[in-house]
C-alpha cells in the first residue's frame, strides 16, 4: 500500500522501520490491536485509490499514517473508564483522552524515526498537526453527537463547502474506515464484535474492582442483547457515517451498501450469530 502510494516520496526509505515500530507499539488487546489498525488503514488506502485525484499527497500521507497509528498503545479501556477511575491520562487530556494519547505516541515515533526530517520545521509541524487532528476525529462519541448531524445538515442543504468543511470529510473518512471491519461479512462482523465485547467485559471487571457500577449492557449475562445492539449500531452509526461519506465521495457507496447488507444478515441470522458470539465469551 505504501509502495503504491508513496514510492517516490522522500520518506519512503524510512517507512518500513517506522511501521515496524508502530506495530510493536500496539498492545495485545482483544479488539484494539494492530490487526484492527491495519484493517482501518487498508480501507483508507482503498478510499484514496478510488478517489486518487481528490486528495493531495500531503492529505494521503497524513491519512495513511494517522490510520495505522490511531489506536497505538490502546489500554483496552474506554475514555469513560479512564475518567471515572481518575487515571492521570484523563487529567492530562480531559476530552478525547485516548485519542490524544494515541496522537502523542504517534508524534513520539515520528520524531524518533525522523520520517519527515527532510522537511523544514514549519512544514513538519503542519504534518504533525494534521495527523493529530485526524487521530482526534476517531473519537466516535464526538463524531456521532456533533459531526454527523452537521455533515448531514450541510449536505442536505447543499451548503457543504469543500474548503471550509474539509475537516468533516476527513472525519467521515476516519470514522467510516475505523468501523469498516463491521462491513466485511457476517462472520467477520461476528468475530470482531465478540472481541470488542470481550474487551468491554474485561473493562467491566475493572469497574467492579474499583467499586463502580458499570453499564449493564457489557455484562456477560446480557450477551443475548448483542445481535439487537449490532443491528442498531450498524444502522444508526455505520450506515449513517458511510452514507454521508458516499454523498461526498460517490465511489465509496459500496461501503455503505455492505454495512446495510451485514446489518440485514444480523437481523436474519440472529440465533446462529448469537451462538458464534457466545463462543468468544470464554
Ligand atoms: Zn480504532
Amino acid at each position: 500500500m505504501f509502495r503504491h502510494l508513496f514510492k517516490n516520496e522522500l520518506f519512503f526509505g524510512k517507512i518500513a522501520a517506522f511501521l515496524l515500530a508502530v506495530r510493536h507499539g500496539y498492545r495485545k488487546k482483544p479488539y484494539h490491536n494492530f490487526e484492527h489498525a491495519f484493517g482501518m488503514m487498508h480501507i483508507i488506502f482503498v478510499i484514496l485509490h478510488l478517489h486518487s485525484n481528490d486528495f493531495s499527497m500531503f492529505e494521503k500521507t497524513c491519512l495513511m499514517i494517522a490510520s495505522i497509528c490511531h489506536d497505538i498503545h490502546h489500554p483496552g479501556v474506554s475514555n469513560t473508564f479512564l475518567r471515572l477511575s481518575k487515571n492521570p491520562l484523563a487529567e492530562l487530556y480531559e476530552e478525547s483522552t485516548l485519542e490524544n494519547y494515541h496522537s502523542y505516541m504517534t508524534r513520539l515515533l515520528l520524531d524518533h524515526y525522523g520520517l519527515f526530517s527532510y522537511l523544514p520545521s514549519s512544514e513538519y509541524l503542519r504534518y504533525k498537526k494534521e495527523i493529530h487532528e485526524l487521530i482526534l476525529y476517531t473519537d466516535l462519541d464526538i463524531a456521532i453527537t456533533t459531526k454527523f448531524p452537521l455533515a448531514r445538515e450541510l449536505i442536505n442543504d447543499n451548503n457543504y463547502d469543500d474548503k471550509k468543511h474539509r475537516y468533516l470529510l476527513k472525519s467521515l473518512i476516519m470514522n467510516s474506515a475505523d468501523l469498516a471491519g463491521q462491513s466485511k461479512s457476517l462472520d467477520f462482523s461476528g468475530r470482531i464484535t465478540a472481541l470488542w465485547k470481550n474487551e468491554l467485559h474485561i473493562e467491566r471487571d475493572k469497574y467492579k474492582r474499583l467499586g463502580i457500577t458499570p453499564d449493564r449492557r457489557n455484562d456477560r449475562a446480557c450477551a443475548k442483547q448483542i445481535p439487537d445492539d449490532q443491528v442498531n449500531f450498524l444502522k444508526y452509526v455505520c450506515e449513517n457515517c458511510s452514507d454521508l461519506l458516499s454523498r461526498l465521495l460517490p465511489n465509496v457507496r459500496p461501503l455503505y451498501k455492505q454495512f446495510k447488507h451485514v446489518r440485514k444478515e444480523w437481523q436474519e441470522h440472529t440465533i446462529p450469530i448469537f451462538q458464534d458470539v457466545q463462543q468468544y465469551y470464554q
